[in-house]
């Protein structure tokens, strides 16, 4: 995750060998095994925590807080994880790791005599043992830490037990999306879609909504949409898939002929995007339109750019053509806009709109994202609702610290079905599922999808 690791363990080693103040003072409750007294390690942690890095990064504290009064000064600060890990090993098996663990001086790396062996005679040399690992010194921390774990858990109780729970990035608003948004979303809909395709599902929709991927935004940004349909296509690429990335040609004809303004110009980008340097585009990748013609042989599968309709014309027809010739395999579109939209006269659709819906509706949601805003506007946001196959949907809801101001957003309930936006409306408003409300006031951004 990219967090800077904060070790009192390691930071008090490393004054100990500097001999500095803290370090001697430290020494001889360290060597016995006992707790260094708290004003001397929350100090330090405190210090350490307001270092521009973690501003930037976040945290990760291993061994600190290790008592009610460390755990207090942290919670004074306003300085809460957002997760809290216990590590539960029995004794036994604890004892035998320290007695039996030896440290690099030079590299800071960590070995085990039996369990994790250095990798030559040079490294084994110059190993040494913490004057804390002996078998006795070992049983007396355990006993400090047996004393001390029940007010920890009871502290942060409410960032255990999180599931396979991943949090939503916050600041959504900020354009353009850092980095990190951007990674989180593009891994986010990669893993859903990758346990899609291997729980064998052939007809597949990716729904992100993300202010740089909705065109109904002024921020909407097309480099964004092209990178998360690189990742997607290099990484089954990697498992030896020939993947066909495709988007819909110009459509109509004639003075009606042009191409939805979303798509303008995509192509050519796909087509110069950096594929790596080890013939991905051309060997694994290859890149083509959406029709029945652009099926071959040798593709394993597809990955189609928002087909859409446009007024007038609408890409259905090809995309069925395209599905049929596929056959079993898998077809995944990404952001596709296939509502029906007013049609212009003398253009005939070979299928009926009920017909055409139904095969709209007929791919499975794998990935879907979007924000929750009242409805008409599209902003502050209220909440987010997202769901990642298999999983269902979870429904967020906005809940800013106040000081120090943070954006928060709060697990509020989860959905089997999309939720509707009364559904949604009541989880806010703490109601239950059943009691009857008036419709919602959230804009779905329904005019999506
Ligand atoms: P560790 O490497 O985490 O096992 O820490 C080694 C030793 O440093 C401990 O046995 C304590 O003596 C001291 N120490 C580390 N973290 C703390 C803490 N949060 N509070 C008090 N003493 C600590």
């Amino acid at each position: 995750f990219g967090l800077v690791h904060i070790s009192t363990g390691d930071i008090l080693r490393a004054e100990v060998s500097a001999g500095t103040e803290i370090g001697n003072k430290a020494k001889e409750y360290m060597s016995s095994g006992r707790l260094v007294p708290d004003e001397i390690v929350t100090a330090m942690v405190t210090a350490r925590l307001s270092l521009k890095d973690v501003k930037d990064r976040g945290w990760l504290l291993d061994g600190y807080p290790r008592s009610a009064v460390q755990a207090e000064s942290l919670e004074k600060l306003n300085i809460r994880p957002d997760i809290y890990i216990l590590l539960d090993v029995p004794d036994d098996i604890l004892i035998d790791r320290c007695v039996g663990r030896r440290l690099d001086p030079l590299t800071g790396k960590i070995y085990h005599v039996k369990n994790f062996p250095p990798e030559n005679e040079e490294i084994k040399a110059r190993l040494v043992t913490r004057s804390d690992d002996t078998e006795e010194k070992v049983k007396a921390r355990l006993q400090i830490y047996k004393q001390n774990v029940d007010s920890l858990v009871s502290t942060y109780s409410d960032a255990m037990n999180k599931n396979n729970w991943r949090g939503i990035p916050t600041r959504l608003n900020n354009i353009p999306h850092s980095r990190e948004i951007r990674k989180y979303f593009y891994e986010d809909v990669l893993l859903a879609t990758q346990r899609a395709v291997r729980d064998g599902k052939t007809r597949l929709k990716v729904e992100i909504s993300i202010p740089e991927l909705n065109p109904e935004m002024d921020v909407y940004r097309i480099g964004t949409l092209m990178e998360l349909i690189r990742i997607l296509a290099l990484t089954f690429a990697d498992d030896g898939k020939r993947v066909k990335v495709c988007v819909q040609g110009s459509m109509g004809e004639g003075s009606l002929a042009g191409m939805p303004l979303q798509l303008a110009g995509s192509r050519k980008i796909l087509e110069f995007m950096d594929w790596g340097d080890d013939g991905a585009l051309g060997n694994f990748i290859s890149i083509g339109s959406i029709g029945g013609k652009e099926v071959e042989e040798q593709d394993d599968m597809y990955i189609l750019v928002a087909p859409q309709n446009a007024v007038g014309n609408c890409i259905i027809d090809d995309l069925r053509a395209m599905t049929d010739a596929a056959g079993h395999r898998p077809v995944i579109i990404v952001n596709p806009r296939l509502k029906d939209l007013p049609g212009s006269s003398g253009i005939m659709q070979t299928m009926g709109r009920d017909k055409r819906l139904e095969y709209a509706a007929s791919f499975e949601i794998c990935y879907s994202f979007r924000l929750l805003y009242y409805a008409g506007t599209q902003f502050p946001i209220m909440g987010a609702l997202r769901m990642a196959y298999p999983y269902e949907y979870e429904l967020y809801k906005r809940v800013d610290d106040e000081s120090p101001k943070k954006e928060k957003y709060l697990i509020l309930s989860k959905f089997a079905e999309r939720p509707s936006g009364e559904e949604i409306n009541d989880a806010f408003e703490g109601k239950t599922r059943d009691s009857k409300r008036s419709p919602g006031i959230w804009g779905l951004l329904s005019n999506l999808f």
